[in-house]
């Protein structure tokens, strides 16, 4: 039975005649991921970004047993109830302002592709057949289905596989102007060029705020988000912002946006907003844009999944956002920031790294050449913690809670696998 996994399972981006060893799981508690061997590891990954409480939190599972209890799901077509209306309610009450409209979806690439059917709708409803393509900042992720992928960055993202099939976007470089250092206006320049050249057959701006996150983990600077958000507003085109993976604090504000204090038409969010019980997100939108949609024909926005507004995933999203906004995520985040700047900054100075990054609570080693997965990987075992790399970066992003001790524990496994040989 134990090779049911490698003979059966895809996991994410592997082999199923190559698969990369996977370790089992038997449960997680708080900061600690624990193995069916009986190791416990600390948790550096939060699940892709999700688990921002750490794992079987009494808050959370009370909220999903009593859910569970009443109904699990009921359709959405036709039908509503409290979880979704107070799930809205908390979202309205954080979200920016001009964000008033609440699609609820399955997951972040399905609220990505509805963020870019609303944007085409959107012009569409104005006669505006033309303005349906986008713009997007090389080095980004928006997820795995078709169109969030022709938005993904061309070259690590999926394109050269799919390339004939894939619709033609407009890519401009990524921001050079990191987080914290000068900017220069010049970095804006290429968006501007684009932007308006192709402003009539634009229907939208799609990024990710401050930080690229599965394209290269970049933290880059506010002014460009705002020079972008003017952009848009001046040559008619919508903002998308993806904070599928920055919303709920990660970064040190609620919505990274909120770094450039600009608000977007669109955005998607996702992965912490169950606080990584259940697969959740929404595309949140602007009354200009939902209205201009449902007051022209065909009258409605053209999407509806099965599992939309699910009352056990809203109801767990409650408990979580309420968890977050009754805790001091703001200190912790802070805390965890300086923690990481000063743990992992020695790094800086090995011969094998090339940047040293932190930003809220991710840090990030990026290294010279890519690791190799499957050693490092149970390098990281072996050491009690769980990291995953990928390419050239290794990188954490705990959960919130984690204590100054475990963060060190962290931090310290880290730097002392990446400092040995061979990775
Ligand atoms: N956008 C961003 C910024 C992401 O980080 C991700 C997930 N890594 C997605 C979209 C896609 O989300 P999902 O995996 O839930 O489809």
């Amino acid at each position: 039975m134990e090779n049911f996994d490698k003979e059966h399972l895809w996991h994410p981006y592997t082999s199923t005649t190559k698969p990369l060893p996977t370790f089992k799981v038997k449960s997680a508690q708080g900061i600690y991921i624990e193995l069916e061997d009986g190791r416990k590891l600390i948790d550096g990954m939060s699940s892709w970004w999700a688990a921002i409480h750490g794992y079987n939190h009494p808050v959370l599972n009370k909220a999903a047993t009593e859910q569970i209890n009443k109904m699990s799901h009921v359709m959405f077509g036709g039908l509503t109830h409290s979880p979704a209306i107070e799930l809205g309610k908390l979202l309205l009450s954080i979200v920016p302002k001009s964000l008033t409209k609440i699609f609820y979806c399955d997951s972040g690439s399905v609220s990505v592709e509805v963020a870019l059917k609303m944007a085409v709708q959107y012009w569409y409803a104005q006669g505006k057949t033309q303005k349906c393509n986008l713009v997007t900042i090389r080095s980004g992720y928006h997820g795995d289905t078709w169109n969030a992928m022709s938005v993904c960055d061309p070259i690590t993202g999926m394109h050269s596989i799919f390339e004939g099939a894939l619709p033609k976007r407009f890519f401009v470089h990524s921001p050079n102007c990191r987080f914290g250092d000068k900017w220069n206006n010049t970095d804006i320049t290429e968006l501007q060029n684009c932007i308006e050249k192709n402003r009539d057959t634009l229907a939208a701006l799609i990024l990710e705020p401050i930080v690229q996150g599965a394209g290269g983990m970049r933290f880059y600077h506010p002014q460009f988000l705002k020079e972008a958000r003017r952009l848009c507003t001046e040559n008619n085109i919508l903002l998308i912002t993806d904070e599928i993976a920055t919303g709920f604090g990660r970064t040190g504000k609620l919505f990274a946006c909120e770094h450039a204090g600009i608000e977007p038409d669109i955005m998607c969010i996702g992965k912490a907003l169950t606080g990584g019980y259940l697969t959740m997100a929404a595309t949140l939108a602007s009354d200009q844009v939902a209205d201009t949609i449902s007051s022209n024909y065909p009258g409605v926005f053209m999407h509806g999944p099965t599992f939309m507004g699910n009352p056990l995933a809203c109801a767990i999203a409650i408990a979580s956002i309420s968890l977050l906004l009754n805790s001091n995520w703001e200190e912790n985040v802070r805390r965890i920031e300086s923690q990481l700047k000063q743990e992992l900054h020695p790094a800086a100075s090995f011969p094998q790294v090339a940047d040293v990054r932190v930003l809220g609570a991710i840090g990030v080693i990026e290294m010279k050449k890519e690791v190799n997965m499957e050693k490092i990987q149970q390098q990281f075992v072996d050491a009690g913690v769980w990291v995953r790399p990928f390419g050239k970066l290794v990188y954490i992003m705990p959960p919130f809670i984690i204590r100054p001790e475990q963060l060190s524990f962290l931090t310290n496994a880290l730097l002392n696998i990446i400092n040995s040989k061979p990775q």
